[in-house]
């Protein structure tokens, strides 16, 4: 019987960092019954269990993650959790499927707030908004583009110019943005170990508890553990790019990894530099390729930027000072002055992108849902879909599950090896040497 490749902490992520030491990990280190298994705690499980023991609140869930919950890429991001449509979700005609999928992105940050603020979640939750920044030509061709798509969508959006970006983003790197009001900032890893806290009753969540074979048989799904096993009625599945590790779109989904970089706090006098309130905020680039960044209200900035893909979930951490020089360079470019702030942390994570832009949402067996490829914007799409997997696998019926289905599709299918490998890793390296004066 040959195992699942499982997930890994490198123990890198400065978001987990700065959180205290949790309580003992509870392992399953027993053969276990129950109605719901839902494998993966990250966004999209932790909704996706939460949601269906509301709704049978008679019926057990049990939750597996392989880590500890906010280890995984849901606790490695850049803290956005976006109302827009991503990317290629707005370009095109379709503007119903648009405002399908800006009004399911809004419910998530509707849920998640809802669930920051009954349960006294730490995790630096603002609604900040976010700027799209554009650095020279090239970006500046890609903001003008977005203008004219958010401006056909009817979205409200306010444009800025150098002198009025300056003392927001304490520096005079940005030709011009666009600031869009609706997304909320917070602390990823934070976020995520509060809603693992505060799960219903009946839900019991097993940390550091890798399933590592999954096999159906005899009306039942058996998950097997290192030390343990679950058998349950019907499965969810949050487990992302891992789940075609059981089978699930295998050959489907684009592994691919993506770093960030954080510094220590700034001090006052460094802080001088971002003179216009709330002294913190986040920046996506207009060119993709190009780079995030935030000031979050603990003071620190955070870089992301560089790709890479990685077939088996994992980069090679030698690779991670080349990242970091990559960061650094970003970093002083858009702060001389704060050349001698030192990075505490250069970390990654996997997302789960497809080649057609395409999320899965749906069915994939007897008694088994999956949501996923979430195209690295699963804060809110994550969130929102792992509701609806559990409503549609209890056979709910809402509009807003009804959206759900028809924003979904199957992420195409990948040329066999060595040409994906080829074809992704060459996509990669002409997209950085492209937008190099965007990074
Ligand atoms: C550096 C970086 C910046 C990003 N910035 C943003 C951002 O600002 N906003 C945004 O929306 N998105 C962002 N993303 C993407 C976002 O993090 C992902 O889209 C999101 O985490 C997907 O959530 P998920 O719950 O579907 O999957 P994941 O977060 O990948 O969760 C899957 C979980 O399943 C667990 N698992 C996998 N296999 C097993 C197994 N065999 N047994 C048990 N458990 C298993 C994993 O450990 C993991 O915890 C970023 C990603 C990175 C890496």
């Amino acid at each position: 019987m040959s195992q699942a490749t499982i997930p890994r902490d490198d123990k890198c992520n400065g978001w987990y960092q700065q959180l205290e030491a949790p309580a003992p990990a509870r392992r399953l280190n027993t053969g276990e019954r129950a109605d719901w298994l839902v494998i993966g705690a990250g966004f999209t499980g932790l909704a996706a269990a939460r949601r269906v023991a509301e709704l049978r609140p008679g019926e057990r869930v049990v939750l597996l993650e392989a880590l500890r919950v906010g280890q995984g890429a849901s606790g490695r991001n850049t803290g956005f959790v976006i109302d827009l449509p991503h990317k290629r979700d707005l370009e095109g005609d379709d503007l119903e499927r648009k405002h399908k999928l800006l009004s399911l992105n809004r419910g998530a940050v509707d849920d998640l707030e809802t669930l920051v603020r009954c349960h006294d979640i730490e995790c630096g939750w603002s609604r900040a908004g976010k700027y799209q920044g554009a650095v020279g030509e090239r970006g500046l061709k890609y903001l003008d583009h977005y203008e004219s798509l958010l401006r056909d969508f009817d979205y409200p959006y306010r444009r800025l110019n150098r002198d009025e970006l300056t003392p927001i983003l304490g520096t005079r790197h940005y030709a011009s943005a666009i600031y869009t009001a609706n997304t909320a900032l917070m602390q990823p890893a934070a976020l995520v170990r509060g809603l693992g806290a505060t799960l219903p009753d009946n839900v019991e969540l097993y940390e550091h508890t890798p399933v590592v074979n999954l096999t159906h048989s005899g009306g039942h799904w058996c998950a097997t553990t290192p030390e343990g096993e679950v058998r349950a009625t019907n499965l969810l599945l949050g487990s992302n790019i891992y789940s075609q590790e059981f089978g699930f779109l295998r050959h489907r989904m684009l592994p691919v990894m993506t770093f960030a970089s954080m510094t220590r706090a700034l001090s006052d006098s460094e802080m001088a530099l971002f003179a216009a309130a709330p002294h913190h905020f986040g920046l996506t680039p207009a060119d993709h390729a190009g780079t995030t960044v935030r000031l979050t209200p603990d003071r620190r900035l955070i870089v992301r930027n560089q790709y890479r893909f990685v077939p088996r979930y994992h980069d090679d951490l030698s690779e991670r000072t080349r990242i970091r020089q990559g960061h650094r360079e970003s970093f002083e470019a858009r702060y001389p002055t704060l050349a001698h702030v030192p990075f505490e942390a250069t970390w990654g994570g996997a997302c789960g992108l497809s080649r057609n832009y395409t999320a899965f949402f749906g069915k994939v067996g007897d008694n088994a849902w999956m949501s996923g490829v979430h195209q690295s914007v699963g804060a809110a799409r994550g969130t929102i879909s792992g509701k609806l997997l559990a409503e549609l696998a209890t056979g709910q019926d809402s509009s807003q599950l009804a959206d759900m289905l028809a924003v979904s599709g199957t992420p195409a299918l990948n040329p066999p090896e060595p040409f994906l490998s080829l074809g992704v890793k060459t996509r990669m390296k002409q997209a950085a040497w492209a937008s190099r004066s965007e990074l």
